[in-house]
């Protein structure tokens, strides 16, 4: 076995980017993934690259959440159960939602916006991957004129983190581009952000790890970890009882990072938040820009000659069957803001899961309390964009090197030490 080579399980984007960016320092890495054919969340979701964005602990969202919970029309919809990890997890997402925890996560996440631009663009460019990544920015697309004020504020507020916003009135915005509605009074457009086809990305990436001399083993299901006498993490073993040893180990399984790590006694409590993407063909026109509808929270993305509508955050257990109303619910949406979704037909249809931690922000980095332990998950809605920058501090994590990233917000251990705090 080679002395720098890393065990990546999750064949993902963090996974994926944290293999390349090894591969780049030299080291030698296989990458894990129980699935044959790579279409998780990586690849289904809405490919917005939207830096700066903030976590889905806002200030109010955990009662707006409690008052959708009896409608799963919704946009967040919680599946009712007295689940002690999801009361818990609850509890623990209400106490988040304050400005205070906004302005430290919008600081941190801000940081990170810019890093992982250059990431990803580094990657593309040495590459060649071709994605239709093109960095033009979203568009917040609003309805209703009394929210453009307070979206306008919230663009607003990163200004200071030296990312642009622009108001555009509907007539504008019209004049631009002819696939919006009249009904649309007007957008917020992110200027800085980019869009993405998240699953042409995934494929170039797991090519390029494949180039590089890394080895991504598809169809391989991890059931387990193996530990040196010393107790550290000396590889992972597959269901079939195959070992696969390195010197390090990733832990990047998305939402299912939780139960393999709870075989080490490491928590890491996480909900899965599923949401649902349509792909149309034949709207007649496309939008130039990707972006979310503002009152619905539907996310839309023109890739090659379809349009992609993605939406809808659905926490409870992983493994239900869909639920077709909210898969609706997307084109339902689409219909008030753009034109030609009545004439579109559906190509695709699709679900996924978003690892979601109670305080809105992902686990990254070593695992103390186990050498050659190292996570990288819990990015909820934001592991498209935080995905090539989670690439880069892992791969400095276990080389050993320093990053200019102010690790605490990240820390995988601060659910453990949330605990402690408050067992004692
Ligand atoms: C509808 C929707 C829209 C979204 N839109 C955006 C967006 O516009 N921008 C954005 O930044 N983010 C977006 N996201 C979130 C983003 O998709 C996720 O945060 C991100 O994909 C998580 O990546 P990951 O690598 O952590 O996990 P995953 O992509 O889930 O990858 C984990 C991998 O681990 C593998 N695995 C699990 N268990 C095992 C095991 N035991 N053995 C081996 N392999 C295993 C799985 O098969 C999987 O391939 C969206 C998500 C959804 C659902």
């Amino acid at each position: 076995m080679s002395s720098t080579r890393t065990v990546i399980v999750g064949a993902g984007i963090v996974g994926l980017c944290t293999a390349y960016e090894l591969l780049q320092q030299g080291r030698d890495v296989v990458v894990l993934d129980r699935e044959s054919t790579l279409d998780g969340a990586s690849a289904g979701n809405a490919g917005l690259f939207s830096i700066g964005h903030a976590p889905l602990t806002k200030p109010g969202a955990s009662w707006r959440g409690l008052r959708w919970m009896l409608d799963s029309r919704s946009p967040l919809w919680i599946r009712p159960s007295l689940s002690p990890a999801l009361l818990r997890w609850l509890w623990t997402f209400h106490n988040h939602c304050t400005p205070e925890h906004l302005e430290r996560a919008t600081r941190t996440l801000c940081a990170l916006g810019w890093r992982t631009v250059q990431a990803l663009e580094r990657i593309l460019d040495l590459e060649g991957i071709d994605c239709f990544y093109r960095r033009c920015g979203w568009m917040d697309l609003i309805l209703d004129e009394r929210n453009l004020d307070a979206a306008q504020r919230e663009g607003r507020a990163l200004a200071r983190y030296g990312y642009r916003t622009d108001r555009i009135s509907g007539n504008e915005l019209r004049r631009r581009d002819g696939a919006y509605r009249d009904e649309v009074a007007g957008a917020i457009h992110y200027l800085d952000s980019a869009i993405v086809h998240p699953g042409l990305l995934l494929r170039g990436l797991l090519a390029a790890v494949r180039t590089r001399g890394g080895s991504v083993r598809l169809g391989c299901d991890v059931a387990g970890f193996e530990r040196a006498h010393d107790g550290r993490c000396v590889g992972a073993r597959l269901r079939n009882g195959e070992v696969i040893e390195g010197s390090s180990v990733v832990l990047a399984a998305g939402i299912w990072s939780d139960p393999l790590a709870s075989q080490l006694g490491i928590a890491l409590p996480m909900q899965a938040a599923r949401g649902y993407h349509v792909q149309l063909e034949g709207t007649g026109i496309l939008p130039r820009n990707g972006g979310v509808m503002h009152e619905t929270f539907v996310a839309f993305n023109p890739m090659g000659s379809q349009l992609r509508l993605a939406g809808t955050l659905e926490i409870g257990p992983t493994g239900r069957p869909w639920m077709r109303k909210r898969l609706d619910a997307l084109t339902t949406a689409a219909r008030r803001y753009l034109h030609g979704i009545d004439q579109a037909h559906i190509t695709a249809e699709w679900a996924g899961y978003r690892p979601c931690t109670a305080d809105g922000m992902p686990l990254v980095g070593p695992v103390p309390t186990i050498p050659g332990l190292f996570v990288g998950t819990g990015h909820a809605m934001m592991g498209l964009v935080l995905g090539p920058v989670t690439g880069r501090i892992l791969c400095a994590d276990i080389c050993g090197t320093r990053h200019e990233i102010d690790p605490e917000l990240l820390d995988c251990m601060r659910p453990h030490r949330l605990r402690t705090s408050r067992a004692a």
